[in-house]
């Protein structure tokens, strides 16, 4: 192995999804849903199998899904992208994620993610021979924000790209309006590249909506959005994500995207198109949903002893795990199936300065009420 991917050995969430099937412990580590997608657009990919889709889509990804993306695009948020040309269909968004990052980073360029930050941000940067320069959030009136001067120091001559993920995993935080005019301020000014990952852009709470930053003056033209149907639709194992920008950055991004994957399949493609026409319905009940197993799960947690930060969006809420009497999150999460047969994730390994997530442990909510209600009551074990 290259000794620059030696640090990144196995993924937290391979490591403890292994951990709760060994030891038969309720997972809420790995975000993923316990429950599927809509009926139809499930049955959708059933029948596109039966009725041919099996080879290869073009490159960019079949019409009817870039043509499906564009509507909603335009629906939902007033942006206008080519599905000729502005659309690229991507194996999930952490393709998409690398496929920017290898397009637009010569070895030795910066890129600033804000910690912490997904994992695949860092082994994609590493990947690209580039730097990822982490920006801390920390929680300041009950969310994790950032530091404005802080973010503004971390811009070099060597910085090509942010990366910006909102709603943000593993936080919950949704970057407000005044947060996005700052970052859109800084990339206008200092010439940057902004790569939006919007995966959780339908799962926000409590009246918060989830604003593009593409949306925001001057950012359509230097920004890369990126969604997957993953989190939309509840069909994390479909990998089926795009992006929108504007056609020379969607060439470049294809120019890589050609020899990592070449293209995206082709059933999944057709039956997210459909779920982008016809089940935003099933998501809006999706996202209620998951605004009352939150609240659910936050108050199991807080029964149980933990300090709980509220999330305006994602599948997460981030714990202190300090009122416990514990201090590092990352020997309790390894001991937490043998305290309380409950696995979560240390939220320290999302971090560059690790020390300053050490407390914080991330745990899934996208599961049944039962499961939820069962991992609380085991927890209650810690105290
Ligand atoms: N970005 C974030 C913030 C995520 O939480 C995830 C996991 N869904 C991904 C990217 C990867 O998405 P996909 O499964 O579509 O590759
Ligand atoms: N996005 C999911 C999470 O944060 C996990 C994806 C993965 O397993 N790589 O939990």
């Amino acid at each position: 192995l290259v000794t620059r991917m030696r640090a990144f050995g196995t993924t937290i969430f391979a490591e403890m999804s292994a951990l709760a099937a060994q030891t038969g412990s309720i997972n809420l580590g790995q975000g993923f849903p316990d429950t599927d997608g809509p009926a139809a657009m499930l049955d959708r990919a059933v029948q596109a199998i039966g009725a041919g889709a099996n080879q290869y889509p073009p490159g960019p990804g079949l019409m009817e899904l870039r043509r499906a993306v564009s509507d909603h695009r335009a629906a939902h948020y007033g942006l206008d992208y080519d599905p000729a040309g502005e659309i690229l269909v991507t194996v999930g968004a952490t393709e998409a994620v690398a496929a920017s990052v290898l397009a637009l980073c010569e070895p030795g360029d910066e890129v600033i993610a804000f910690e912490p930050y997904y994992d695949s941000y860092a082994a994609s940067i590493a990947l690209a021979q580039a730097r990822l320069v982490a920006v801390t959030m920390r929680p300041q009136a009950g969310r994790f924000t950032f530091d404005p001067d802080e973010l503004r120091a971390a811009v070099t001559p060597r910085t090509r790209a942010i990366l910006v993920n909102s709603p943000h995993n593993p936080t919950g935080t949704v970057f407000t309006r005044d947060e996005l005019t700052l970052i859109a301020e800084l990339c206008r000014e200092r010439g940057l590249i902004a790569i939006t990952d919007e995966v959780y852009e339908h799962l926000t709470f409590d009246g918060v909506e989830h604003i593009p930053l593409a949306t925001l003056p001057g950012m359509r033209e230097r920004t890369i959005m990126i969604s997957s149907a993953g989190k939309t639709f509840s069909v994390t194992g479909w990998k089926t994500g795009w992006i929108c920008a504007p056609p020379d950055l969607v060439t470049a991004v294809q120019t890589v995207k050609q020899f990592l994957t070449f293209t995206a399949s082709a059933p999944w493609q057709l039956a997210v198109a459909f779920g982008l026409r016809h089940e935003l319905d099933w998501v809006s009940a999706l996202r209620a949903g998951l605004q009352d197993k939150r609240d659910r799960l936050m108050d199991g947690l807080e029964a149980a002893g933990f300090s709980v930060l509220r999330p305006s969006g994602t599948y997460f809420v981030q714990t202190d795990i300090r009122p416990l009497g514990f201090e590092d999150g990352l020997e309790l999460t390894r001991r937490l199936p043998e305290l309380a047969g409950v696995v979560a994730i240390p939220t320290q390994v999302f971090y560059d300065h690790a020390e300053r997530g050490r407390h914080f442990v991330r745990f899934a909510f996208c599961k049944k009420d039962e499961v939820i209600d069962e991992a609380a009551s085991r927890l209650k074990r810690l105290s």
